[in-house]
């Protein structure tokens, strides 16, 4: 596991504006900040530049960030029409960097920014340090068929400390099985059938598509707000 030796600084892959292409705010404009380095090795990860610290990645203080993220976010204010403007920190993992991102929210971004973090949902206690300033948590559902690890009890300790902010995303492959998808159904409805829960299928593939199909029929009848959606932004072939 990676850790953060450093509160004051963080690796970080890369920042951009572009859309959101996952999840229930889907095509919504953001500031994305990708973080280096992950806990998980998902066999289906289509950011594998950022599981690792590399030569392309940068080291920034906080305040360095925040100035870069001010920087790209005037480049484009006109793409967001006097809303204001949302952030998505991802990964990799981004709360490996808890500590550093309390400190560039409470410092700089608070107010200013609506923070949006995208998580793989296993580190609970990573959470609890930055969950009052956070306005959105794109928390997935990881499964043992795809990252080799039984992460359901931290995944209900994840859901239970953010079930007022978060939705979840389930990634469907060929190898997910119907005794797990059932598992995340049971943990998300025990929590709250309020939930959003969105069903991500890996890729076009027509063994994926019946899985996709099924699930949607076993998760519907537990939560409330189920829906299938693939990435958009590889549809629209944009970042
Ligand atoms: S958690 Fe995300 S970034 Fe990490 S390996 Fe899995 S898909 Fe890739």
């Amino acid at each position: 596991m990676i850790r953060q030796l450093n509160k004051d600084i963080a690796p970080i892959d890369e920042v951009f504006f572009s859309y959101q292409g996952e999840g229930i705010y889907a095509g919504i404009p953001q500031i994305f900040v990708r973080f280096s380095g992950c806990n998980l090795r998902c066999n289906y990860c289509d950011t594998p530049n950022s599981l690792n610290i590399n030569s392309k990645t940068k080291n920034f203080t906080t305040q360095a960030l925040c100035e870069y993220i001010i920087d790209i976010y005037n480049k484009n204010k006109n793409n967001f029409y006097g809303r204001k403007p949302s952030i998505s920190f991802t990964g990799g993992e981004p709360l490996i960097y808890a500590d550093f991102l309390l400190n560039l929210i409470k410092s700089y971004l608070k107010n200013k920014f609506l923070i949006y973090i995208e998580t793989n949902g296993s580190l609970s206690q990573q959470i609890k340090k930055i969950y009052k300033y956070c306005d959105v948590i794109s928390m997935d559902i990881k499964f043992q068929s795809s990252c080799k690890k039984d992460l359901f009890k931290e995944h209900k300790n994840f859901l239970e400390i953010c079930k007022n902010k978060v939705f979840v995303k389930t990634v469907i492959t060929k190898d997910t099985n119907e005794k797990e998808f059932h598992k995340a159904i049971n943990l998300i409805s025990k929590i709250s059938k309020n939930i959003h829960l969105v069903i991500q299928p890996s890729s076009f593939d027509n063994i994926i598509n019946q899985k996709v199909l099924n699930f949607y029929s076993i998760a519907t009848l537990k939560i409330k707000n189920v829906r299938i959606l693939p990435q958009l932004h590889k549809l629209w072939k944009i970042k």
